[in-house]
């Protein structure tokens, strides 16, 4: 019944976002991610919905070091980040860092533009039962519209000076945008080793596609313990519960 009144809302909201494209004066050339799907996440009508209830390749995922399938074709991850400006929203579900086209991966023959990064507390993958403080996810999108997201697992240790201007610029109200004029050096962010599990899942937030490649890396990558309370202060916990892999292997090289 509640999907009967709630989907026609749902589809004249998703259709009025398709005609209406928004663009932040401030940020030339910024070409925001999904507007039409951010506006829907935005507007809270996060309904129970298609593959987020009836998915059988959702995300996250627990991932067992000792199920893994070995797949020596496994493509690496080639990164082409640059130095690039840092413009930081609160999204009501998390805070994230948007990004022109102007950094991408490579993955195979697949080229994927960097979109955005975001936070979750706790992590939303587990690794062999355990959950780590923080999980950021580099979303990427190829011209076809599939998407391939970096999972940077994050413990407690020394400060993270890649994400230090993130860290101490995060906005703390609603749908705030942050024009701080500051860069960020992407690159930084990367362990030096890109090896990783890899899956393919969904997004973990409405409307939970199933064309994800999930890029889970192996290193682990440090924040110190005020940096995680800094970003646990505004979104105590964001992480997406785990999901099964039913028929679906987790691929390490
Ligand atoms: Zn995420």
């Amino acid at each position: 019944m509640i999907f009967r009144i709630l989907l026609p809302l749902f589809c004249s909201l998703y259709f009025a976002g398709c005609v209406q494209t928004k663009h932040y004066k401030n940020s030339q050339h910024l070409e925001i991610y999904d507007e039409k799907k951010e506006d829907i996440n935005e507007n809270k009508l996060l309904v129970d919905f298609n593959s987020c209830s009836h998915g059988k390749k959702q995300s996250p995922v627990h991932i067992l070091t000792s199920e893994l399938k070995t797949n020596a074709m496994l493509p690496i991850i080639i990164t082409n980040y640059h130095t690039s400006p840092l413009i930081i929203k609160n999204n009501q579900h998390t805070i994230k860092a948007k990004f022109d086209n102007a950094n991408s991966i490579v993955l195979g023959k697949e080229k994927y533009s960097l979109k955005q990064f975001h936070l979750h507390a706790p992590s939303e993958h587990k690794l062999d039962g355990k959950l780590f403080d923080l999980e950021l996810h580099l979303v990427h999108q190829s011209e076809s519209g599939e998407y391939a997201v970096i999972a940077i697992l994050m413990r407690s240790g020394k400060e993270n000076l890649a994400l230090k201007q993130f860290f101490e610029n995060l906005p703390k109200e609603d749908h705030a945008i942050l024009n701080t004029k500051l860069k960020i050096k992407l690159n930084d962010i990367l362990p030096s080793d890109l090896s990783y599990y890899g899956y393919i899942g969904s997004l973990t937030t409405f409307p939970c596609d199933e064309k994800v490649n999930w890029l889970v890396l192996k290193n682990e990558v440090e924040v110190s313990e005020e940096q995680i309370q800094k970003f646990k202060a505004i979104f105590p916990n964001n992480a997406r519960e785990i999901h099964p892999l039913n028929d679906r292997f987790v691929e390490t090289n």
